[in-house]
């Protein structure tokens, strides 16, 4: 679904990514993993469209975007991206969960209603949905924002460090969901985390960003059983 090429990003004259090329495909779930500041949470504002690449090709939904050509609304909101703090708005669980088919025109059937229903049970909010969103903790926040994502079953879901700072609980709620909505409707899923067990237990494909490049980018068994860069292996020890 997506294919880039030459991509980088520069702050203040200084570059925090560069990459010669990636590729998402459809129905995957590629893990992101990296030492902080090498440029993850950077490279998936681009993918999203919040932030423009300094140079490089994104394509993506059959267009070629750049510095100067950027999606419209339309195709932005093909891709939806949880970050590690909720933002949720100041009303019900409910409405925040059906408001991203509000804003795309979407009308709210009886069958939609359903489908909206079984997800909140599933993810575990059906005591909630009528409680304030601004009111939750942050399990069930997150929780919330997950199901948010998924309601209108995006083509990308971007996954910024999405369980970081949970309970093992709230974390196995929201793990399980991604895999159920990974294995069912097939759609693409990037996931950054710091959690190496959770790549593992999540993705089809891993890679290892470092300074802002991808070190190495593997199927999950080879990447965690045989890595070949130094780099890897090191920040499998936990030394990088
Ligand atoms: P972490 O694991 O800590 O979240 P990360 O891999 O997500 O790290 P980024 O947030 O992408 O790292 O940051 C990469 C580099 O870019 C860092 O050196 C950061 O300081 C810098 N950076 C990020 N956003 C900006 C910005 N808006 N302005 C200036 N520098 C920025
Ligand atoms: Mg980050």
């Amino acid at each position: 679904v997506y294919s880039v090429k030459n991509l980088s990003k520069k702050y203040d004259g200084k570059e925090v990514l560069s990459l010669d090329e990636f590729e998402l495909h459809q129905g995957e779930v590629f893990g992101l993993v990296g030492p902080s500041g090498a440029g993850k949470s950077t490279f998936l504002r681009l993918l999203n469209f919040l932030e423009k690449p300094t140079t490089g090709i994104i394509s993506f939904n059959g267009g070629k975007f750049d510095r100067e050509n950027q999606p419209d609304l339309k195709t932005r909101r093909k891709v939806t991206t949880v970050f590690q703090k909720p933002a949720l708005m100041k009303s019900s669980v409910w409405k925040n969960v059906l408001y991203p088919l509000k804003i795309r025109d979407i009308k709210i059937d009886r069958e939609l209603e359903q489908k909206a229903e079984e997800l909140v049970s599933d993810i575990g909010l059906e005591d909630l949905i009528d409680k304030r969103a601004d009111k939750l903790s942050g399990g069930e926040a997150q929780r919330v924002a997950v199901a948010r994502a998924l309601i209108f079953e995006p083509d990308v879901l971007l996954l910024d460090e999405p369980t970081s700072n949970l309970d093992p609980t709230n974390i196995s709620i929201i793990e399980d969901k991604i895999k159920q909505y990974s294995e069912e409707k097939h759609k693409a899923i990037l996931m950054v985390t710091h959690n190496i067990f959770q790549a593992r237990r999540l993705a089809d494909r891993v890679g290892l960003m470092h300074r802002g490049c991808f070190i190495e980018v593997k199927d999950k068994d080879t990447f965690f059983s045989s890595p070949e860069n130094e780099l890897t292996e090191r920040f499998l020890e936990g030394d990088l």
